[in-house]
């Protein structure tokens, strides 16, 4: 079976560096023969059984070995690629692999760029695009959350679902043009009551969908955070007490934080980009001036804002500024969780002054058993249920959920114009949601779209 791809290609699929394994894999039309060239065996290569390893010699340019490793060829179409393919086991060392590479090189393979192994099983009808992107999500997964979704859309269960909203789609655009194409045909029509129903019945499909956003965005992409608050609050200690490390200076001095410091954590099934900012505050001094100002801009674009108060001091007009940030925030659509600190000290901040923002919690971030309490109300609050035993699919990222938006976008659409404009029109509208599913897992999608999602790829993926 010849492959869409003229060239054969090459790279280390596995990560650069000293490791036990190295793989060296190679594909293409010609990855056989080329291969023949430098491994060397009891049999040439195209007598190998395919998929099953076997211990050869990695030679170099003048026949002297410089590997013992196990080879394995695959046959088109039963590989990753869906062309031939020959994996090389060797040694874990950056000289051999290169070495290695360079003989496959100079026998006629060329280097494969980022994500490019992928791409061709991809453009082989091997994987769908959303089958393509949960690779990448597996192999970046921060959390077993992140795996487990990206492990269920690499088992295909986005594409089936996107699959079923689709056939349905068909049905109905199916339905109406066979009314339009052929009048006087007696053929099973729907009328404007029956695609109402249909289309509702997409809709809701559409929108559950759309809104699984919210979790496969918290533990597969994470969730862009701010800890912010007046100085001295406890915002570094909390930061500390999230991330496990002395990641930002704590001092009792107000105005230590003028930068922000950001850290990559994972809450539970939540990923976070957590950022600690300097206290907000009027202020004389220039540098802290500078802070303040980068806090409030990080507050302006954060999506879940973890705002420190202090327990222990009486409620004040720095924290009124705060409070009028934070339902800023919350109006344009953030989380915002309001973290009562210092609830070892005598309480002496009055709790009746936070009623316009939700989510109080009380801690001492001092104490370690806190970071518990405040990854219970972030996973609350961004994941809900129980993400590795739902069998819902989901989706992961933004480009999933643009598709699926305006997709829903035409639906709505289509079911406006079937009380003011009958059911052609409408179908016209549910054809256009029909696209936009098939750029959602790659049917029709463009080739600058694949390009941008394969450029994500590592090299030898
Ligand atoms: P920031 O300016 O808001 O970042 O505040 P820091 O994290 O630097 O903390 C200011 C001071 O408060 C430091 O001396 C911390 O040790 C102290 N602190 C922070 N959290 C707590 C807490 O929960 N209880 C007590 N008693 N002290 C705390």
């Amino acid at each position: 079976m010849s492959s869409m791809f003229s060239s054969t290609i090459a790279a280390v699929s596995t990560p650069r560096g000293r490791g036990g394994v190295a793989v060296i894999r190679v594909s293409g039309d010609d990855a056989v023969n080329i291969c023949d060239k430098f491994v060397s065996a009891s049999k040439p290569l195209c007598e190998f059984v395919p998929r099953r390893a076997t211990l050869c010699r990695i030679t170099d340019k003048s026949g002297d070995t410089l590997d013992e490793a196990l080879v394995t060829v695959f046959r088109a179409p039963y590989s990753y690629t869906g062309e031939d393919v020959v994996e090389i086991s060797a040694h874990g060392g950056e000289t051999l692999c290169r070495e290695i590479l360079s003989r496959a090189f100079e026998c006629g393979a060329v280097a494969a760029t980022a994500g490019e192994f992928t791409r061709r099983a991809f453009s082989a009808g091997k994987l769908s695009l959303t089958e393509a992107e949960a690779v990448i999500g597996v192999i970046d997964a921060k959390s077993r959350a992140a795996l487990t979704l990206s492990r269920k859309n690499l088992d295909g269960t986005l594409s089936a679902e996107t699959d079923k909203i689709y056939k349905k789609l068909v049905g109905i655009v199916g339905s109406v043009y066979a009314g339009i194409d052929f009048p006087d045909e007696d053929l099973a029509t729907l009328g404007a009551d029956e695609m109402a129903k249909k289309t509702d019945d997409v809709v809701a499909d559409l929108i559950k969908l759309r809104d699984s956003y919210k979790v496969g965005h918290a533990v597969c992409e994470g969730v862009p955070t701010v800890i912010c608050g007046k100085p001295n609050t406890g915002k570094s200690t909390l930061l500390n007490l999230l991330c496990g490390s002395e990641r930002a200076i704590v001092d009792d001095t107000a105005g230590t934080t003028r930068d922000v410091v950001s850290e990559n954590v994972v809450l539970g099934d939540v990923s976070l980009y957590l950022s600690d900012t300097a206290g907000i505050r009027k202020t004389a001094d220039k540098v802290e001036k500078i802070g303040v100002s980068r806090s409030i801009s990080e507050l302006e674009k954060c999506e879940l804002a973890l705002a420190v108060f202090d327990a222990s001091r009486p409620f004040d007009e720095e924290d009124a500024d705060v409070i009028s940030a934070l339902k800023a925030a919350k109006d344009r659509g953030a989380c915002v969780i309001c973290v009562l600190n210092k609830c070892d000290l005598e309480k002496k901040f009055d709790e009746k002054r936070l009623a316009d923002l939700d989510n109080i919690i009380r801690i001492s971030a001092i104490d370690g058993s806190a970071k518990k309490i405040v990854a219970d109300k972030i996973n609350e609050l961004l994941v809900g249920g129980d993400v590795a035993n739902s069998a819902d699919a989901v989706v992961t990222n933004a480009r999933q959920h643009a598709s699926v938006c305006r997709a829903l976008d035409f639906c709505l659409s289509a079911r406006d114009a079937l009380g003011k404009f009958g059911t052609d029109i409408a179908g016209s509208e549910l054809e256009r949601a029909m696209s936009e599913l098939s750029e959602l897992d790659g049917r029709g999608v463009g080739l600058d779209v694949v390009s941008e999602i394969f450029s994500k790829f590592c090299v030898g993926k």
